[in-house]
């Protein structure tokens, strides 16, 4: 049923995160960020879908686990048997090519969110307004003031280019924007 795939997706990104830590002061668990999103889709954005909210806590895992191709490839096919292909199918609408390089990644984050399934656009909302948040409230402990500035402009970029399918999560998202930029421009 709906809510065992759910916790399912859960446990299995509780898992494949274990090791890694998010970029702020206290080194947060990487698992709050996921469950953040997943929590934003569900409840700001109204979905219900198990699927999508699957595909939300499962969001990162391919991007930032697999250390080399061949890992992404296993984890890739053991998404699929677990999860099954919509959720691989979300998962990988909203995973970064990581042979890219990261400004090309960005820009390719940007060109290409206007083809994203409205599954993975609240995801996608989910996700910015997540990081806009950390970035605003509790930054990558290394990051300058400018760095933070352009992460805001780069978010809005990605998402002005979203299909424009959940309203809900849209405006939340230009409510964090707005509450980063007066923090951060004073
Ligand atoms: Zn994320």
């Amino acid at each position: 049923v709906s809510y065992q795939l759910v916790l399912k997706a859960a446990t299995f990104a509780a898992d494949g995160h274990r090791r890694q830590r998010r970029k702020d002061e206290d080194a947060s668990p990487y698992i709050n960020h996921p469950l953040t999103v997943a929590f934003l889709v569900a409840d700001v954005g109204g979905i219900s879908d198990p699927e999508v909210l699957a595909a939300a806590l499962l969001h990162d895992v391919i991007e930032d686990v697999p250390k080399n191709e061949d890992e992404r490839k296993a984890l890739v096919e053991e998404v699929r048997s677990a999860f099954g292909e919509t959720i691989l199918r979300y998962v990988l609408e909203v995973t970064d090519d990581k042979s890219l390089e990261k400004m090309e990644r960005k820009q390719h984050q940007v060109a290409h969110a206007s083809e994203l399934s409205t599954g993975a656009v609240a995801i996608k909302l989910g996700d910015k307004i997540a990081n806009v948040t950390d970035v605003t409230t509790n930054p990558p402990a290394d990051w300058n003031l400018e760095q933070r500035k352009e992460y805001l402009d780069w978010a809005e970029a990605v998402v002005d280019n979203c299909p424009k399918t959940n309203a809900a999560l849209e405006s939340r998202f230009r409510e964090v924007l707005a509450k980063g930029r007066r923090v951060l421009l004073g």
